[in-house]
């Protein structure tokens, strides 16, 4: 039986530490979804299709990723495409809180969907998309944090 998975996000944009986590994930699952969630409540800095593009450039050497975006409810295009589990990173004891609530909640929507977390390398437990995006603005270099492609588009945006 075909094990699939979805990784739903911001990727606002996308960094290593999220990458780190799709890695890991790749090992487990035959196939991975990663899920650009369109958010109106949110004002994010990139396009859902600029989102979308960066997670397919820097991860077109993974052929069993695929690549999509979704509005509504996590569970239900879990669904659609077929996942029997739902991937989240931990980075630290700060996100477990909300991660735990999320997890329990979507546990009540559907039953057959587990979350699995997975834990990124300790060097990238401090990153995340809003504080990239910060730096960004002020100047500072994060070649280290993000893809190539979303390090361009941030020069090029500031
Ligand atoms: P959201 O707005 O849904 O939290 P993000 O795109 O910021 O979306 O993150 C998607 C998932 O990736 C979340 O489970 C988040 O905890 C995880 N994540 C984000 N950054 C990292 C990182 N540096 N290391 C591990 N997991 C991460």
């Amino acid at each position: 039986m075909k094990r699939t998975a979805i990784y739903p996000g911001t990727f606002d944009p996308v960094t290593n530490g999220h990458i780190d986590i799709i890695q890991r994930a790749v090992e487990l699952f035959d196939e991975l979804w990663v899920t650009v969630a369109i958010n109106p409540g949110k004002q994010p800095l990139f396009s859902i299709d600029e989102r979308v593009a960066f997670l397919q450039e820097s991860l077109n050497n993974y052929p069993t990723v695929k690549i999509d975006k979704f509005s509504g409810l996590v569970v239900e295009h879990a669904r659609e495409v077929g996942a029997s589990a739902i991937i989240r990173g931990l980075r630290a004891v700060s996100d477990f809180e909300y991660e735990f609530q999320m997890a329990l909640m979507n546990r009540k929507l559907a039953e057959e969907i587990n979350t699995v977390f997975l834990m990124p390398n300790e060097k990238y437990t401090y990153l995340n998309s809003s504080l990239i995006r910060g730096l960004a603005k002020f100047g500072a270099d994060v070649s280290a944090f993000v893809p190539p492609c979303v390090l361009e588009a941030l020069k090029r945006i500031n």
